[in-house]
C-alpha cells in the first residue's frame, strides 16, 4: 500500500502541492490525473524519492519512507522524459538496477532476455537508445523500472509522444503487466480517457491538489467539483 499524508511542495514562492493525501491499496492502479503543471510529475518523484516533499509523509507497505533513499524503497520509476542511459545498449540499460543490487551475471543475463521478450524487445537488446524508435524506447524504460520486480510502479505519462497504434499496444502491455504481476500502480497522465479506461481509481488534481479521487465509473458519472465536469467536459 502507499499513503501519502499533507504533502506539501513549495519551490521559491510557489507552492506547486498542497495538502496532498492519497490512500493506495496494494495492487491497485490508480491514475493520477490533470492539466499541464498541475503537480503530477512532482507528486510522483516525491512517492519516488527523487524529490524530497517541504513537509508531509509518505508511507508504502505501512512504512514511513519520506526521509528513504529512491533506491530503497521498493519502487520502479518510468520518468516522463524515460531517460535511458544513451552510452549503454537497451540490454544494459534494463540490466543496470540488478548490477546495482549485486545480482549475479548469469542471473541477471536471465532476466534480462524475459524483460526484453515482456515489452517485445527480443531483437532490440543490443541497440543503443539513439538507434531505437520512441515507443521502443519507452518499453526500454518500461522493462527496467520493472526489472527490480518493484512494489510499486510509477508511470509518469508513459503513453504520451507515441502515434495511436504504438500507444495501444503498450496500454495493453502496461494492464497485462499490471493483471500478471498484481504490482501497485500509478500512473500519470492528462488524457481523461486513458485514465478512466485503464485505472482502477483516479485521482483528478487541479493546481496541486487533488479535486476528487474515485472509480472511473463515479468520476464518469457524477463528476463532483466544477472543475472535474469542466475537464471532462472540454475533453470528450
Ligand atoms: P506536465 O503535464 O506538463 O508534465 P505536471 O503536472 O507534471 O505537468 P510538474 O512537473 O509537477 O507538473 O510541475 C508543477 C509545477 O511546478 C509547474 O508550475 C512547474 O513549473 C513547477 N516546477 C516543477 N519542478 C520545478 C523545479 N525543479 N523548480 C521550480 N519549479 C518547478
Ligand atoms: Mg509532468
Amino acid at each position: 500500500s502507499l499513503e501519502l499524508t499533507d504533502l506539501l511542495k513549495v519551490y521559491g514562492d510557489k507552492t506547486v502541492l498542497r495538502s496532498i493525501d492519497l490512500d493506495v491499496r496494494p495492487g491497485e492502479f490508480v491514475s493520477l490525473l490533470g492539466p499541464s503543471g498541475c503537480g503530477k510529475s512532482t507528486a510522483l518523484k516525491i512517492i519516488g524519492g527523487f524529490e524530497r516533499a517541504t513537509s508531509g509523509t509518505v508511507h508504502i507497505g505501512g512504512v514511513d519512507m519520506t526521509r528513504t533513499p529512491a533506491k530503497d524503497r521498493g519502487t520502479g520509476i518510468v520518468f516522463q522524459q524515460y531517460s535511458l542511459f544513451p552510452h549503454i545498449t537497451a540490454a544494459q540499460n534494463i540490466e543496470f538496477g540488478l548490477k546495482v543490487r549485486r545480482i549475479g551475471k548469469a542471473e541477471r543475463a536471465a532476466r534480462v532476455e524475459e524483460l526484453l521478450a515482456m515489452v517485445g524487445l527480443e531483437e532490440h537488446g543490443g541497440k543503443y537508445p539513439h538507434q531505437l524508435s520512441g515507443g521502443q524506447q519507452q518499453r526500454v524504460a518500461l522493462a527496467r523500472a520493472l526489472a527490480v520486480a518493484p512494489r510499486i510502479l510509477l508511470l509518469d505519462e508513459p503513453l504520451s509522444a507515441l502515434d495511436a497504434k504504438v500507444r495501444e499496444r503498450l496500454r495493453e502491455e502496461i494492464v497485462r503487466i499490471h493483471r500478471d504481476r498484481g504490482t501497485t500502480t500509478i500512473m500519470v497522465t492528462h488524457d481523461q480517457e486513458e485514465a478512466l479506461a485503464m485505472a482502477d481509481r483516479v485521482a483528478v488534481m487541479h493546481e496541486g491538489e487533488i479535486v476528487q479521487f474515485d472509480t472511473p465509473h463515479e468520476i464518469y458519472a457524477n463528476p463532483e467539483p466544477d472543475f472535474v465536469a469542466g475537464f471532462i467536459g472540454v475533453m470528450n
